[in-house]
């Protein structure tokens, strides 16, 4: 067991029972206080740890790294240290919070300068993301639209079950938590029009993912396999890969998705080591057919984590509109990795690779609009009483996730956003 995972460890810090943020999780992110420059952080209960501020405190010497990459918008510099090195910050800082340290404990005036209120910081974007990819690999999801969108009784193309169906999407949109964008325009066919349209997207949706980043550049021409591909996994965020379905219904072909998903992606501002989820793992999902043989892989490979999708009206309370988990997937992170590079394609520290729309086998925890209400023939009912068939200007869409056993609970926080009105120009 990695030492820092240890359910039996307490922090001196006061940690409230159901905080995503135990000292078992430890996550990554950039946080920026009011007229001060961004810095790397460390998410601790309520708290903040400031790690410019503990390299400052000479109680990170023994990485032997320049400090200054503390300082800094981006944690690429950060996990370019490599996985050893990570672990071994993970650890240091586990030791500084564990509840027998005196170091921090004892010094109030050390964690004045170390810890911020959660509340007092903004969070920014954890990494600047080279490239992006977004897989297909929930089968339940897949299925779904082969059955919405072609034919029932065949959901799944041919290659479904051989490789993880993947596209290339756009860093440039990926924003952080908490972030607002307008209803995107487009061109669309309604069906009872043989012409095209302009205008706002009338069917927007969600999709219910997870992203994970990527710790270890590769050379052009270099192939991870499922075996190694662990190490070139840094961790892990919750991801919204917002959709404008009428929009993809008529572009998509025969190129895939492209501005009905570029416009806008949210992703969690605190990145969960794939370490820290370690104590998660279960059993991968049944392939049949056999895969081929670059990308078999051995060991429990699929995590369990809880994830739900809240929806806030304008004026109305956050309700939940489902249920799902990370362990539908039927394509494994590994799996991802070792195909994306088996045609020696090369992947970057910050590139971020998402699972795709995570679906459940029951209506209730399908992982998108367009699915939970099945092309919109089938309403929502939101706790305010209001109906949705596609997500509604004023809405705020809240993803949370979380993994629990042995009493401790290892989350992600929030991934929100906010649908303001299209804009008229
Ligand atoms: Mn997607």
């Amino acid at each position: 067991m990695i030492k820092a995972n240890n359910p039996a460890l307490k922090s001196w810090i006061e940690i409230e029972k159901d905080s995503d943020f135990p000292i078992q999780n430890l996550p990554f992110g950039i946080f920026k206080r009011e007229g001060k420059l961004p810095r790397v952080g460390v998410a601790i209960g309520g708290y903040v740890l400031d790690l410019a501020e503990v390299a400052l405190g000479g109680y990170l010497r023994e990485l032997h790294v320049n400090l200054q990459i503390f300082e800094n918008n981006h944690l690429n510099q950060v996990i370019a240290m490599g996985k050893e090195k990570c672990r071994q910050l993970r650890q240091t800082l586990s030791e500084l919070l564990e509840a027998g340290n005196p170091e921090l404990r004892d010094h109030p005036d050390r964690q004045k300068r170390m810890l911020h209120k959660m509340s007092d910081v903004q969070m920014l974007l954890p990494v600047r993301i080279g490239d992006y990819t977004d897989f297909y690999s929930s089968i339940d999801h897949a299925t779904n639209i082969g059955k919405m969108l072609r034919d029932p009784a065949n959901a799944l193309l041919p290659n479904w079950k051989h490789l993880p169906v993947g596209y290339h999407g756009r860093s440039s949109s990926i924003c952080i938590s908490g972030h607002s964008f307008h209803r995107p325009k487009g061109q669309s066919k309604p069906p009872d029009s043989d012409q095209p349209v302009f205008g706002p997207t009338k069917a927007l949706d969600f999709e219910l993912e997870t992203a994970f980043i990527i710790g270890q550049s590769t050379a052009m021409g270099e192939s991870v396999t499922t075996a190694q591909a662990d190490h070139y996994i840094f961790g892990i965020v919750l991801f919204n890969d917002w959709s404008a379905r009428d929009l993809q219904a008529w572009e998509y072909v025969p190129l895939g998705p492209f501005l009905a998903k570029n416009f806008a992606s949210t992703i969690s501002p605190w990145i969960v080591t794939l370490d820290a989820l370690e104590p998660f793992r279960v059993p991968g999902y049944k392939q049949e057919p056999e895969v081929l043989p670059y990308l078999k892989y051995t060991g429990d490979k699929n995590l369990d984590i809880k994830l739900e999708v809240l929806i806030k009206p304008e004026r109305g309370e956050p309700c939940a509109v489902t249920r799902s988990n990370y362990r539908y997937m039927y394509w494994t992170m590994e799996q991802q990795l070792a195909h994306h590079t088996c045609n020696g394609c090369n992947i970057n520290v910050g590139d971020m690779m998402a699972s795709g729309t995570i679906s459940g086998p029951t209506p209730d925890s399908f992982g998108s609009m367009m699915e939970l209400t099945w092309r919109g023939s089938n309403p929502l009912k939101l706790s305010d009483g209001t109906e949705r068939k596609y997500i509604n200007d004023g809405d705020t869409v809240i993803i949370k996730g979380y993994s629990e056993k042995n009493g401790v609970r290892i989350g992600f926080g929030e991934c929100k956003a906010k649908v303001l009105p299209a804009t008229t120009i």
